[in-house]
């Protein structure tokens, strides 16, 4: 074997392992002049360019940032295409600690790099990067979204988080117990910020017996002011309780083996991302208990929604109407889930991957 060949298979082993060639391009920055190192991976764009939210974190190292951005990338292909936008999957990483690290001349080198991919990917903001961050990268791309509404951005995406979870929440209620009222349903939502807040609004107004959790006393206070029905429990006890649904909108993987062990509630559907802790095992355990899972990267698309409204140039009605969606795509993912017996995660994975395969197939006639 060549030198060469020898040294290729060396690299592409553990590039191989990490999913790098199930992504169309992966691009690296480091720049010395302002520290910037970050990857932007492109995962998918058939249906549309890539947009995904730019994570900065403090990782151990570079092998861990790239697993995160493919990882990270590959997710938002299938949640753009499960909620029906014209939109590819992509995402971007920077190295760093966001508290220390940041500076202006950091974020417009940044926002030379998105531009250098010619709009193939879109950015936004993710854990560890703010408004004011998308600001410096907006005066050297136009290839960004979550900009403030002053600069004519879309503004805080929770609001429509919230309602997508809602109509989610009332799909699954239909297809439990075969009528979408949440009246008198003993829903549990854990973590009430931004989208768990909005969350309980729409609960409360539909009638729902709701009891919240926090760990910051400021947002049990600021809920339980508004709704003086809404009941507090200690987070530490939740899986203990008696409750028909359960509602994660704080952390990920909050359904695993502990959890399910004690789990009495019927439905799961709720804002956080990957709430399975293992998607192959948790989702096959959840399906088997007979518990409706609404799985959390079509429930919660109304974020990506939100940010989309900038890129298609429509207002906040219309990320409504299209997060109003969500029920019938949930409905039909419970649908297909109960045809072929598979779980609700993996349905909605095939949901997403039809959708590819079908507008591919439409690009390649005349
Ligand atoms: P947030 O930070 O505003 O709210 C999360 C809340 O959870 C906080 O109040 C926090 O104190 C609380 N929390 C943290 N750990 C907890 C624990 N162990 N027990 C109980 N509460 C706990 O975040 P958010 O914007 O409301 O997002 C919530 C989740 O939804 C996140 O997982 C996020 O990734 C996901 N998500 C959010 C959006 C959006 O539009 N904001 C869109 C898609 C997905």
């Amino acid at each position: 074997m060549l030198k060469a060949e020898k040294e290729q298979q060396a690299v592409a082993g553990p590039l191989t392992q990490m999913g790098v060639f199930d992504h169309e391009q992966v691009v690296f920055c480091n720049d010395n002049a302002t520290g910037l190192k970050s990857i932007i991976a492109i995962h998918n764009t058939t249906l549309g360019p890539a947009l995904g939210g730019t994570r900065m974190w403090a990782y151990a190292n570079e092998g861990e940032a790239l697993t995160d951005v493919l990882r990270l990338s590959r997710g938002m292909t299938y949640k753009a295409a499960v909620a029906g936008l014209n939109l590819g999957g992509g995402k971007a990483v920077i190295i760093g600690d966001s508290r220390k690290d940041k500076s202006e001349a950091l974020m417009r080198r940044f926002g030379k790099f998105v531009d250098s991919l010619g709009g193939k990917y879109i950015t936004a903001e993710d854990v560890g990067i703010g408004t004011r961050d998308m600001e410096y990268v907006r005066m050297e791309t136009k290839h960004v979204t979550g900009i403030p509404p002053a600069l004519g951005g879309s503004g805080d995406p929770s609001p429509v988080t919230a309602f997508g979870v809602y109509m989610g929440m009332k799909a699954a209620a239909k297809e439990r117990w075969g009528n979408d009222s949440l009246n008198g349903k003993k829903v549990v939502v854990q973590g009430v910020g931004n989208v768990g807040s909005h969350l309980v609004d729409h609960l409360v107004k539909e009638g729902a017996k709701v009891s919240i959790c926090d760990i910051f006393e400021d947002r049990i206070a600021l809920v339980s002011k508004k709704h003086s029905s809404v009941e507090v429990v200690d987070g530490n006890k939740l899986f203990d309780l008696d409750m028909d649904i359960y509602a994660p909108c704080a952390l990920g993987a909050t359904v695993n083996d502990e959890s399910l062990a004690k789990l009495k509630a019927s439905v799961i559907c709720g804002a956080a991302n990957n709430q399975l802790a293992d998607e192959k095992l948790h989702g096959r355990i959840v399906m088997e208990k007979g518990i409706i899972y609404a799985p959390d990267f079509v429930v919660n698309a109304g974020g990506l929604i939100n940010v989309y409204s900038e890129v298609a140039g429509f207002g906040t009605d219309y990320a409504m109407k299209l997060a109003e969606n969500i029920y019938s795509t949930t409905a039909s993912i419970f649908a297909m889930s109960k045809q072929e017996n598979i779980p609700t995660y993996a349905a909605a994975n095939k949901t997403a991957e039809n959708r590819i395969a079908a507008v591919a197939a439409i690009r390649t006639k005349r």
